[in-house]
């Protein structure tokens, strides 16, 4: 495979993502079905998702109002009318036969939003739609090594997800960015994350697919000039975390330059991610656009939001992310790096908890994104899966701060916070891992500490102040660890000078 320089120096990329969000309300889009992730197959179902015969379908409001409000946030205008519609096709996964989804009259449409890369730049993302659908079942293929039909000696089904309220956000092609358009494509998934976490709208774990990327992809030859039409774009679909979306779309670009510049040309079709090989596969081709047969639902009344809701839905939004970050920098005294690894490692919620738990914002920031992210990357969960709250996190700062224990004791504090041992206050009682603040236990151990090493301490009273070392490590081992080891010098250094 070419390099990405080389690819970059003939071709420039174009993108455009679909985002699919999972909302997360507490029933299904058309029915009042349960919605929770991982529940036993088959359990959050009734006629209605699944299809069956006279059954009628009853709109979520709440579904409407996220998507309304996602729409609005995004700087979309609001459709005053627009309908669902029929999109009709066969799959095992879509019991009715037909998927309800808004076609040609989306609720939010003709927006714009600014992405913040990590150099500080920004870049406009145009918004093409907002469209609010119903997703599918979920197939498991069983038997194969790939997980993938082929392959496979059976097929199981889960219609717990058939119904479950989806948002759909399309971007125009993106042009602009040219050579960082796999930084760009991964910067504006983060960022529409930021946005929905912001909004409360869903929980957007790309790992358990609320939050769905498909990434589109096209070269245009540099030597055709800003005026030629675009290439012919393929579509990786679902692509499932951040680092994925940057890495498919750098791929993708690669392997259609390779193949253009040896006088193919791109295929219009959907591509499937490969996490582990990092390569894309082809997938279904779109040359011949499908016939959905799509028409207007007849089962549901047209979604027509009153001006007065809109304006009160716009009037309460949250401060965009972009804000909210800047003002709690300036407010916690952060850096611009500070702040940008804070964002990057999914911490801002935690560390702004932390520190309304009373923590100091450097504090917080140290303990998220030091200690507890390495915890989460050694066990493979996100940073706010961690069995560790906000509260607890300040409380063992406060630990710290109050010189009960040390930075080597207040690490396996947090261990017994971990493994469910209770608060930091009960670890440090049950674990006795305060520290010995004890002046008369401590000046013991010196003692002891100096009797042990007689040759050490004649060194100390020579003079040779750096020898200390040695007889507070002696001390520290003696009280496993359980001293204020600055105490400790104090009181060697009275002692022999
Ligand atoms: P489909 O139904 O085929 O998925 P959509 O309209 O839902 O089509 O989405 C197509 C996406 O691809 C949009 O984000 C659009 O901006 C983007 N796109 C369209 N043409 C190109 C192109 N030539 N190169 C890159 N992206 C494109
Ligand atoms: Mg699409
Ligand atoms: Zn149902």
């Amino acid at each position: 495979m070419i390099s990405y320089v080389e690819a970059i120096e003939h071709f420039e990329p174009v993108i455009g993502l679909e985002v699919h969000v999972e909302l997360g309300t507490a029933s299904k889009m058309f029915c009042g079905c349960a919605t929770t992730f991982g529940a036993e197959p088959n359990s959050q179902v009734c006629p209605t998702c699944l299809g069956l015969p006279g059954s009628l379908p009853v709109m979520n409001g709440a579904a409407v109002e996220s998507a309304i409000r996602i729409g609005l946030a995004l700087g979309c205008d609001i459709a005053g009318w627009c309908r669902f519609a029929r999109k009709n096709y066969f799959y095992p996964d879509m019991p009715k036969n037909f998927q309800t989804s808004q076609y040609d009259e989306p609720i939010a449409f003709e927006g714009a939003t600014d992405v913040v890369l990590a150099d500080g730049e920004t870049v406009r993302i145009e918004i093409e739609r907002a469209h609010m659908e119903e997703d599918t079942g979920k197939s498991l293929h069983v038997g194969g090594a790939t997980g993938r039909i082929h392959g496979a000696s059976h097929s199981l089904v889960d219609y717990n997800r058939a119904g479950i309220p989806l948002v759909e956000i399309v971007t125009k092609p993106v042009i602009g960015p040219d050579a960082q358009a796999p930084e760009v494509a991964r910067a504006y998934v983060a960022h529409l994350r930021e946005l929905l976490l912001a909004l409360g709208v869903s929980d957007v774990r790309m790992e358990q697919g609320s939050l769905r990327c498909d990434a589109n992809v096209s070269l245009r030859p540099r030597s055709g000039g800003p005026d030629q039409p675009l290439g012919t774009r393929t579509e990786t679909k679902n692509v499932n975390s951040l680092r994925s979306v940057e890495r498919a779309v750098r791929h993708e670009i690669c392997r259609q330059a390779e193949l253009l510049l040896a006088g193919g040309s791109v295929t219009l079709e959907t591509r499937h991610w490969h996490e582990d090989t990092g390569v894309t596969t082809p997938g279904r081709s779109k040359e011949q656009a499908e016939d959905y047969r799509y028409f207007p639902e007849p089962d549901l009344v047209p979604v027509a939001p009153s001006p007065q809701w809109v304006d009160h839905l716009r009037q309460t939004l949250p401060e965009p992310p972009g804000e909210r970050r800047a003002r709690l920098a300036a407010q916690w005294g952060f850096s611009e790096l500070e702040m940008r690894d804070t964002v990057g490692a999914g911490a801002l919620e935690l560390v702004e908890s932390t520190v309304a738990c009373g923590a100091s914002p450097q504090s917080a920031r140290k303990w998220w994104l030091a200690e507890l992210s390495r915890r989460a990357r050694a066990e493979g969960v996100e940073l706010a899966d961690l069995p560790v709250s906000p509260q607890q996190v300040a409380e063992l700062q406060g630990l710290v701060d109050g010189g009960r224990v040390n930075d080597q004791l207040a690490r396996q504090v947090l261990d017994g916070v971990l493994a469910g041992e209770g608060s930091p206050e009960q670890v440090v009682t049950d674990r006795g891992l305060e520290v010995v603040s004890d002046d008369g236990a401590l000046t013991a151990a010196v003692d002891q500490a100096i009797a042990d090493h007689p040759d050490v301490a004649a060194k100390v009273r020579d003079g040779k102040i750096a020898a200390s070392g040695a007889l507070i490590g002696a001390v520290m081992k003696q009280l496993r660890g359980q001293a204020d080891a600055a105490r400790v010098r104090e009181l060697v250094l009275q002692r022999l000078t």
